[in-house]
């Protein structure tokens, strides 16, 4: 049984979807944002089906974004699995959650960006408001079988979250995708600090492609995405966001060549001239993950000046 219970969410993006499954155990994939409103939808979604809160056995999560993770409170009775990055969040790792600020105040240095807009790293530390206060239960890795999900398989897609998981139903060659793949727009690689502080930043965008690769050589037949409608030609789909990806990159190739070098938050103002300010961390991401994809190309080159400002030239 698997049955779609879409959330409201008050963010941009819409709507986000939860997905009760059935097999030995009773179980949900995501589980909504912490609003009144999405808790009351995923209680309708499950009388639908003849069960309450009370019936979850497992709740098992694609990635630690809040629109998915808000209310893993609300199964008394569910164990909880994910990613281990996924718990970081969860158990609120001081030392995690502390680093964020450090974490985003090097990358707006690195990346240029003007000292009006160094507040920002304070509004991205108080996410863990909108999550759920209940660690994992369980740490689920690539390759696991889900417990009380005979044949369905945990797939590390690292890019969009570092903590992303889709889960593979290999009999029915179905995937669970969260935010890897979604039909109406293109899923966007943030980045994000790694789980041990002293380490380097991940380059979410190779990462990412590398997923929808990874993805590419399932059979996959339906994908059920975190938002909107179910996905029937995946491997289209992924090869169609892959290219239009590679398209763009070579747009910000020729910024570069014309007129660079440039810091991040010069390209990011020539790529996003209506929004580079209103969105700042999110344009500032997709700028980093341009120019991680052509540097692993060996179209552009990094340097530093003397005050650890990154610029981007062409080779
Ligand atoms: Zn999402």
């Amino acid at each position: 049984m698997i049955k779609k219970i879409e959330t409201p969410t008050p963010f941009a993006v819409g709507t986000v979807n939860c997905h009760l499954i059935k097999k030995d155990a009773l179980s949900i994939i995501d589980v909504g944002t912490k609003t009144p409103e999405a808790l009351e939808a995923i209680t309708a979604g499950l009388k639908e089906e003849g069960y309450t809160v009370d019936d979850i056995e497992q709740v098992i999560l694609t990635h630690h974004h809040p629109d998915h993770i808000g209310w893993t409170d609300a199964f008394p009775n569910a164990k909880i699995l994910g990613h281990v990055y996924n718990d970081a969040w969860l158990r609120r790792d001081e030392e995690f959650i502390g680093s964020h600020y450090d974490f985003y105040m090097n990358l707006l240095i690195e990346e240029g960006v003007p000292e009006k807009f160094m507040d920002w790293p304070k509004r991205m530390t108080r996410r863990p408001d909108m999550m759920g206060t209940r660690p994992l239960t369980h740490i689920l890795k690539d390759g696991d079988e889900v417990p009380g999900h005979p044949g369905l398989f945990a797939i590390e897609t690292l890019g969009h979250a570092q903590s992303h998981l889709a889960y593979w139903d290999e009999e029915q060659h179905a995937l669970f995708g969260g935010d890897l793949l979604i039909s109406h727009t293109s899923s966007n690689p943030l980045i994000e600090p790694p789980l041990n502080p002293t380490q380097k930043r991940s380059k979410s965008l190779l990462q990412y492609n590398a997923s929808l690769k990874k993805i590419r050589s399932l059979p996959v037949e339906i994908v059920h995405s975190g938002h909107g409608k179910p996905i029937i030609q995946a491997h289209e789909l992924i090869n169609e966001r892959l290219e239009k990806q590679h398209r763009r990159a070579l747009k910000v190739l020729q910024f570069i060549q014309q007129e660079g070098p440039f810091t991040v938050y010069e390209l990011s103002s020539l790529i996003f001239p209506a929004k580079y300010q209103k969105e700042l961390g999110l344009t500032l991401s997709h700028t980093v993950g341009q120019l991680d994809y052509l540097m692993s190309l060996g179209y552009v080159t990094e340097s530093s000046n003397d005050r650890g400002i990154l610029y981007y030239g062409a080779k």
